[in-house]
């Protein structure tokens, strides 16, 4: 395998990019298995390190460093390496995120080419939605399926205290624009703290109106200023006490095991309201994911900086084969589980805006 270069230093902050691990006792198989017999089917592809927004349990106030252009995948790199995850790895949903996924002009591109490439496979996006109305409509009729915006808040001056930017109404915008371009249905993801817990049955009840699914996501210390802190975490119970004030509740469960969010019923239905309480339960038994970095890494795990390079080598020749090589044995040295909760736990490099949640 001569394309694969060790030692390269990636500049958004982050750590050594090693060459692929050793494969030990892996199985022949063509996907995507790790040694604790989880097998990843779920890709996340990152496409950017930039974002119009500076959530503070995100980004940095003056954002992340900027990663110069030719160190991130290009449109048609990030096609190449999502046929090789689908046509020889096994990879059934591909969901792009950032960063802020909207910041890339060729985003159309991207999906357009995914969707020839990978015919059948659904193509999701994570977004925060700025700007979202003037693309939803070009975006689903390049292929996209489907849509997450990330919205913690619908109070104007709360969203502008935790984005730090004065954007709410461009995001509902966004959100309208892209349930008439049939984005549909169209998930909610807030994010879970100390100072959303006020107006989180407000953002329930905004979400009932609008047709939207809301969820819930346990606040994760993948912030850029390394603040979080166990203790003031706002957990799941907490959030269900709060909304059960005003809300009938009853749990329903998972969709299916690799689902992460719980679901909860909301006064009878069909509404329901998710939660995803990735601290205090975690589901990292049952993950499915793969993540690929803007600059073209492979990320077995959110909390686990060793990552492996596929970008360096596909610009050094390599071959589809030898690509999903080096992706297999990314995953098959993929951690237990982040372990949030062990004493000693140290929080990646790579902040989630960097890494692509
Ligand atoms: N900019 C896009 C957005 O906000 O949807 C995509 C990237 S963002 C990093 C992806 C998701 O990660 C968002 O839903 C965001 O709320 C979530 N997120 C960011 N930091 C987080 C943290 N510290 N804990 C839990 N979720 C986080
Ligand atoms: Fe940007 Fe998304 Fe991070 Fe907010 S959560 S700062 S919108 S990347």
């Amino acid at each position: 395998m001569s394309a694969v270069r060790t030692g390269t230093v990636v500049d958004v902050g982050i750590p050594a990019v090693r060459t692929a691990p050793a494969t030990t006792g892996r199985p022949d198989v063509p996907e995507l298995v790790d040694s604790f017999g989880r097998i990843a089917r779920d890709l996340r592809v990152s496409i950017t390190e930039k974002c119009s927004l500076r959530c503070t349990y995100c980004m940095p106030a003056e954002g992340l460093p900027a990663v110069p252009a030719r160190q991130l995948l290009t449109a048609d790199e990030i096609v190449r390496l999502v046929g090789v995850a689908v046509h020889r790895l096994g990879v059934r949903e591909v969901r792009f995120t950032g960063g802020e996924p909207l910041m890339r002009r060729d985003l159309e591109t991207i999906v357009a080419g995914c969707a020839a490439a990978v015919p059948g496979i659904p193509l999701s996006m994570t977004t925060n939605a700025v700007g979202l109305e003037h693309r939803a409509d070009a975006l689903a009729r390049a292929g996209l399926t489907r849509i997450n915006v990330s919205l913690d808040t619908v109070d104007r001056a709360h969203f502008a205290e935790l984005t730090r930017r004065d954007r709410l109404s461009s995001v509902l915008a966004g959100i309208r624009a892209a349930q008439d371009a049939g984005l549909a249905p169209l998930k909610i993801n807030a994010v879970l703290m100390a100072e959303t817990l006020d107006g989180a049955a407000d953002l329930l009840q905004w979400c009932l109106d609008s047709g939207c699914a809301l969820r819930f996501i346990e606040q994760m210390p993948l912030d850029a200023d390394h603040e979080w802190a166990r203790e003031n975490m706002v957990d799941a119970q907490t959030l269900l006490a709060v909304l059960g004030e005003r809300f009938e509740l009853q749990e329903v469960g998972r969709e299916d095991p690799s689902a992460p969010a719980e679901e909860w019923l909301v006064n009878g239905g069909p509404a329901t309201v998710g939660i995803i309480a990735s601290v205090t339960r975690s589901f990292c038994g049952d993950c499915d994911r793969t993540r690929l970095t803007a600059e073209g890494t492979v990320r077995s795990c959110l909390f686990s900086d060793r990552e492996v390079d596929l970008r360096d080598a596909l610009r050094s020749g390599a071959d589809d084969e030898e690509l999903a090589q080096l992706w297999r044995a990314a995953m098959w040295d993929k951690w237990a589980g982040h372990g949030i909760n062990a004493a000693g736990f140290v929080p990646p490099q790579r902040s989630m805006g960097a890494i692509g949640g």
